[in-house]
């Protein structure tokens, strides 16, 4: 019952440090990937300070905007950052911001809902920029990237909860902003 008690230890380690808000992914990447009391303190305490490799000065984000529906200056791809220019440090803290929602959902995951989430606000809002600005990890990375304490004390898996695709806390802001461009 090795794995059962890893999982039942996982639960009440992360319910306790998260308050209680994620019982269902908890007990999800928990039974996958949960193995005792150590790596999930590892887990919630020091992952937090992983940071990404950082790429400046790099062709890549000026191919991708070619395909994408907003100019992209850098962009978080795994493991790696890569930027057009050099980075400034609500840069760097807004791609790290997306590296950590990266290993909240274990890289595949964060894609997978990233672009359910563009999607979903390409339906409500007819527009592909305000989609975009729309996405949750995007709304998270937007709303605390001016904030350089912010990944010190951000809340794994909080952005899932506390925003909406429906309604970004900027929504008014972006879509007067694209009356002044139209
Ligand atoms: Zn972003």
């Amino acid at each position: 019952m090795r794995m059962g008690n890893n999982v039942t230890s996982y639960l009440i380690i992360l319910c306790w440090y998260e308050r209680k808000r994620l019982l269902i992914i908890g007990y999800v990447t928990g039974a996958i990937f949960a193995d005792g009391y150590f790596t999930v303190l590892y887990r919630c305490l020091v992952m937090k300070n992983w940071k990404p490799i950082m790429i400046e000065n790099s062709r890549i984000p000026v191919w991708l905007s070619y395909i994408a529906p907003i100019k992209i200056g850098a962009i978080a791809l795994g493991i790696v950052v890569i930027s057009r220019d050099t980075m400034t440090e609500q840069t760097r803290n807004h791609e790290t911001i997306h590296f950590q929602q990266y290993l909240d959902l274990f890289f595949v995951g964060f894609w997978l809902l990233y672009l359910w989430d563009w999607l979903v606000g390409l339906v409500i809002h007819r527009n592909g920029r305000v989609a975009y600005y729309s996405i949750r990890a995007e709304q998270e990375a937007y709303m605390n990237d001016s904030n350089l304490e912010y990944l010190s004390e951000r809340k794994r898996y909080a952005w899932l909860f506390d925003y909406k695709v429906k309604t970004p806390p900027y929504l008014d802001q972006i879509l007067k902003e694209d009356d002044d461009n139209a």
